[in-house]
């Protein structure tokens, strides 16, 4: 197709899906409006990335996504969405919100949305699981293929020995490299893999380093940085338009940084949401960023003063259960209070 670059692209496991090695994340379209999804999408196109993942947890992703890939044209994308229910009635219900708002006439790839507790694995694989409500849609032709995502390695390491999946969708970056033996063991299984989380929810600086060390690793499908504008879109598709091995000096580049970060860090997922008083949770932390690494108090400090912030935390203890990176936030929270107090 005119204009159309190349991307280089690798099969997504068992379901056949060539996928371009860069694919669209979507939660960021969550930010936007109509029109700036619009030139999103049709910015992925020229540049070649034919992979669209959103989520019915993603707000009005789903929807916004859905119309600029039918004003573009529908069949040049592989669209995945993803629903956290693990129930037949549960998951059924979200289907058919998924299925309206994205309004197109089948979603290539369906998957469990961060299946990270065995309870919940065990129940959406039960008689009255959600598995069964997708299969029905699978013989329906509502759907083509089922995956799985997970923060939970033990899960996913359940899952790649069963038959049950097409795809696993994990993190992984210079410092979250765990899913290693995973990736291969998918490769193996003929699952497809698909990277979540490529720059360690922003705290990796050089992102483009990272995208390229990631795309090193053969057993890795695609990776879906989260894109909120046509510039992010631009800058990712060429590390798939121009893929190269890191070079030595980059790759120590890149590793000096992230030596640096450790794995006590904010990834921005949001699964600590909602706070019971209302704090965004991984802002505090991108503002504390801005404050004490980038010297950024003059932006940073209008911010955080005009929301509820981390002096607002009243403990209740709501938020750290459901981050599946066990961070302390409550502590987290105290030092970045501490650190917007002393400045
Ligand atoms: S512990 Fe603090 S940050 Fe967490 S939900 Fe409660 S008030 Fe919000
Ligand atoms: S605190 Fe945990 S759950 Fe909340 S955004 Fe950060 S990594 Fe995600």
């Amino acid at each position: 197709m005119w204009g159309v670059k190349y991307m280089e692209k690798r099969r997504l496991g068992k379901t056949g899906f060539e996928v371009s090695v860069i694919g669209l994340g979507g939660i960021p379209i969550q930010r936007c409006n109509q029109e700036i999804s619009d030139e999103i999408i049709e910015q992925a196109l020229k540049s070649g990335i034919n992979f669209i993942d959103t989520a019915r947890l993603y707000s009005v992703s789903e929807e916004y996504l859905g119309n600029s890939i039918n004003k573009v044209g529908r069949e040049h994308f592989i669209v995945a969405t993803k629903s956290a229910q693990v129930t037949y009635e549960g998951i059924k219900a979200d289907f058919e919100t998924s299925y309206a708002k994205l309004g197109i006439d089948v979603i290539d790839l369906y998957q469990f949305h961060n299946v990270s507790k065995i309870e919940n694995y065990e129940k959406l694989l039960s008689e009255d699981g959600a598995y069964k409500y997708a299969l029905e849609l699978k013989e329906k032709g509502l759907i083509r293929e089922i995956g799985i995502t997970s923060h939970s390695k033990d899960i996913l390491d359940i899952a790649v020995e069963t038959d049950y999946f097409s795809t696993i969708q994990f993190p992984y970056n210079p410092v979250e490299l765990q899913g290693e033996e995973l990736f291969k063991r998918a490769k193996e299984r003929d699952i497809g893999v698909i990277v979540m989380k490529p720059i360690g929810g922003g705290v990796i600086t050089q992102g483009e380093l990272s995208l390229r060390y990631i795309l090193e690793n053969e057993n890795v499908t695609t990776a879906i940085p989260g894109m909120g504008s046509v510039d992010e879109v631009v800058r990712n598709a060429e590390i798939g338009n121009d893929f190269r091995d890191l070079s030595e000096e980059e790759r120590a580049k890149l590793f000096e940084e992230t030596g640096s970060l450790g794995n006590d860090f904010c990834r921005r997922c949001m699964y600590c949401a909602p706070c019971s008083v209302g704090i965004d949770i991984p802002m505090m932390f991108t503002l504390n960023n801005y404050l004490t690494k980038y010297g950024l108090e003059h932006w940073a400090r209008p911010r955080y003063e005009s929301m509820p912030n981390a002096n607002d935390c009243i403990e209740c203890g709501d938020c750290e259960p459901r981050c599946p990176y066990e961070l302390k936030i409550i502590e987290k929270l105290k030092v970045v209070a501490n650190n917007f107090d002393k400045a």
